[in-house]
């Protein structure tokens, strides 16, 4: 799709059909004279669940921080649904985009955070129904209807009215798992979403999240240490160092047969 094309207004919702939903094209990012990414390139194809892996300070955080705009990139340009995210096309030349279009483009991302980051003034049901009702505008009777069903989901009904202080940090990761869908984002971000959480809860938001993987059609990028996990869940894994991605295939191919020894190396040290 050419990028005039792709900005058209004719085009608000990106294709779900299989084709290409993610991409960057020679990406990096710097902090200070750090380079934490190095022209990347990789595409993720819509409805397909892919997991980044790799050592620590490899870069796989900072890729879901730049689709979501917390961290911008220094060169190089990412689309989503075929439409940039940092830039947008003004005359006919590629320039910075203005907050508008970067809003209306990460409307369709989603994203879970290792320590949860729910509104902790909020209850439960306000937590999920605030951004449907602020960002997209859905009426409030709805967005609490389409909040009840992702507690159903999710298991938390009876915690409709708790406040974040009063859950779990497993329960806490499953509302705003729960936050996160009531988007209806085409791509779902997971960042570690079990990092902070006490051993026996981790197996329970696992579970849920295979759920969301079988059950729905959504397009996942995920960053995990949860090696079996990622086995399950994933069509695809990129293995990560320094920047770059050095090795990329099905989970079985990575895990069973890695043909580079940093990925080797990497995953004798976590397996
Ligand atoms: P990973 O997720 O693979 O552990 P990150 O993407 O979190 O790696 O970090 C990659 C590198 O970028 C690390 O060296 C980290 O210290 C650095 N980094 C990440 N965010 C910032 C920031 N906001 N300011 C400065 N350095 C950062």
């Amino acid at each position: 799709m050419s990028a005039d094309s792709s900005l058209s207004k004719e085009t608000p919702n990106p294709a779900v059909d299989g084709s290409e939903l993610i991409r960057f094209d020679n990406v990096t990012k710097r902090f200070g004279s750090n380079v934490v990414l190095d022209k990347l390139d990789f595409s993720v194809a819509s409805g397909k669940h892919v997991t980044l892996i790799g050592p620590s300070g490899s870069g796989k955080t900072t890729i879901l921080r730049l689709l979501m705009t917390l961290v911008k990139p220094d060169e190089g340009t990412i689309k989503v649904g075929g439409q940039y995210l940092t830039h947008e096309k003004r005359n006919g030349d590629l320039v910075p985009a203005g907050e508008k279009h970067i809003r209306e483009v990460r409307k369709n991302i989603g994203m879970v955070f290792q320590q949860f980051n729910l509104f902790p003034n909020m209850k439960v049901l306000r937590n999920i129904t605030e951004a449907p009702v602020t960002v997209l505008g859905l009426p409030k009777e709805e967005a609490e209807q389409r909040a009840r069903e992702l507690l159903e989901m999710v298991g938390l009904t009876e915690h409709i009215d708790k406040y974040p202080s009063q859950l779990s940090g497993g329960q806490q990761q499953r509302v705003a798992i729960a936050r996160a869908l009531a988007m209806r984002p085409q791509v779902l971000l997971l960042d570690e979403v079990t990092s902070a959480l006490d051993p026996e809860l981790v197996a329970g938001v696992l579970d849920l999240l295979r759920d969301i993987a079988r059950s729905t059609d959504i397009t996942m990028l995920c960053v995990t240490h949860e090696m079996n996990f990622a086995r399950d869940i994933s069509d695809q894994v990129l293995m990560f160092d320094s920047g770059r991605v050095i090795e990329t295939g099905t989970p079985e191919k990575i895990f069973n047969d890695p043909e580079n020894d940093r990925t080797r190396e990497f995953l004798s040290a976590v397996l």
